[in-house]
């Protein structure tokens, strides 16, 4: 790929067929051409698709819908060559970005998957059988005539959800147990003496697994390569307008978050701190606050990182002020309190100074602090704790010893973001939050909505065995 101001070169088209996708993204064509500002352009479009696929699974609305309206013409499929050219320049370029960390690669796989699965849904001809068969998974059609295995198909129907009523009339296919690996946790397929049998209506689910993997070999791929790419001016120079550009993006989306949090998922009072912190905070904020009670202060970087996540999670200031006196109150008397530290919380919430409304901090800036000396409690535990000292903070977590394994197998391969998505799992497990790793305010966020909706249902069921014991009593009367 190139960022000379030539005319597009012309690609061939791998998948020239109509009934299969024009690219699964696991090659790099190096003959693509396009100029610097049009690649710029592209990355940030594509990354701003993203960022509304991210919300809209998280608000379980359709995908599909979204781009059928939104996909930019300049990617279409359905356009020309030119338009894959660009389809993958900003594909491999974003990969190359994101790539620079765990997180963000992981993040991105999940993000370009579902805008995958979302355009492949929107075009209804194409091919699953034949497109798996490109991707390397040989399947076979169970004959049921020749395959004479009642209980088997009756296992397999047993999983289709509405139970067919003609089964004849489905085509089922059957793969071996290798090809589809991740298949079988999910339980989704039946596991017959080393075939998983799969139902022509789910080979999509199969389709996007391997599309995942592949996905993965790619970006493990373009990681080893990454600081010979940058090597090339025009590639740093795009990464650079990225990033600032992406610095923008955060903090426009960190306003809006603080803006549009409803008002009880939000810390109101300085006493929801306390309630929240062991449950809703990722460690590295739960750590300062067990800080800030045993030492009765915070050094300066710890209490500009703390404060700027409470004001992202909706801490008013003056209850800012209420809390960080309260808590210096053993230390330091009023008026010191008013002269030294007061003025610089008022200042994060933009009422001092410049009057600028500081955005919080993202994991990636407090991964990068400067690790914390002697007394000072900033920074992300994952990466500035000891393995020892971290195993001993995880014991008091609430975790189980697996967890805690796991997220120590993180600590030791320097994925600190991977062991902060683990450790969510581990507080709310079977549920997938997103942002985690990626922001601290992203993960109170989505651990404050899971708690609210655990308590709603709480609530309703209470409400319906009242209801029921209600009637119950009216009855016997
Ligand atoms: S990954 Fe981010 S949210 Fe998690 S502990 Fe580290 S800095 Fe905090």
């Amino acid at each position: 790929m190139s960022g000379k101001k030539d005319k597009p070169a012309k690609i061939e088209n791998n998948n020239a067929d109509s009934d299969v996708p024009p690219t699964f993204y696991d090659k790099i064509n190096d003959n693509i051409s396009l100029n610097l500002m049009k690649l710029v352009e592209l990355v940030l479009e594509r990354y701003l698709l993203l960022k509304d696929i991210e919300s809209l699974s998280q608000k379980k609305e359709s995908i599909e819908e979204h781009i059928k309206i939104n996909l930019p013409e300049s990617i279409r499929w359905n356009k020309d060559n030119e338009a894959i050219n660009n389809d993958m320049a900003s594909h491999f370029l974003l990969a190359l970005i994101m790539c620079k960390n765990e997180s963000e690669m992981k993040w991105f796989i999940r993000q370009e998957t579902k805008l995958y699965k979302a355009r492949i849904d929107n075009h209804k001809k194409y091919n699953m059988y034949k497109i798996l068969s490109i991707l390397g998974v040989e399947l076979s059609k169970f004959d049921f005539k020749k395959d004479n295995e009642e209980k088997l198909v009756n296992n397999i129907l047993f999983r289709m959800q509405p139970t067919p009523k003609n089964p004849e009339a489905i085509n089922i296919f059957f793969c071996k147990f290798e090809d589809a690996l991740n298949l079988v946790p999910s339980h989704e397929f039946f596991l017959h003496k080393g075939n998983i049998y799969i139902p022509e209506s789910d080979l999509h689910k199969l389709f996007m697994l391997v599309f995942q993997q592949k996905m993965e070999k790619t970006m493990s791929k373009i990681r080893t390569k990454t600081e010979s790419i940058k090597k090339d001016r025009r590639i740093r120079e795009i990464i650079n307008i990225f990033e600032k550009e992406k610095d923008r993006i955060s903090k426009e989306e960190a306003a809006k978050m603080e803006k549009e949090m409803p008002n009880d998922e939000k810390l109101r009072t300085m006493n929801d701190i306390d309630n929240c912190s062991e449950r809703c905070f990722p460690l590295c904020m739960n750590l300062i606050e067990r800080h800030i009670n045993q030492y009765s202060h915070l050094t300066h970087f710890g209490r500009l990182q703390y404060t700027l996540f409470l004001k992202g999670a909706g801490l008013p200031v003056d209850e800012a002020l209420k809390f960080f006196q309260k808590k210096y109150e053993k230390k330091t008397p009023l008026d010191k309190f008013e002269k030294e530290y007061a003025y610089n919380i008022r200042h994060s919430y933009g009422l001092e100074g410049k009057r600028v409304s500081y955005t919080p901090y993202t994991c990636e800036k407090i991964i990068n602090m400067n690790a914390p000396m002697g007394r000072e409690c900033h920074g992300c535990p994952y990466k500035t704790y000891s393995a020892e000292n971290l195993r001993k903070i995880l014991s008091t977590c609430n975790l189980s010893p697996l967890d805690i394994e796991e997220i120590m197998s993180k600590k030791k391969n320097n994925e600190y973001q991977l062991a902060c998505v683990k450790y969510f799992e581990a507080k709310f497990p079977k549920i997938q939050g997103e942002g985690i790793g990626i922001h601290p305010n992203k993960y109170f966020s989505s651990a404050m909505k899971i708690l609210k909706n655990i308590n709603n249902n709480k609530t309703k069921k209470e409400e319906n065995i009242k209801e029921d014991n209600t009637m119950d009593i009216e009855e016997n009367n």
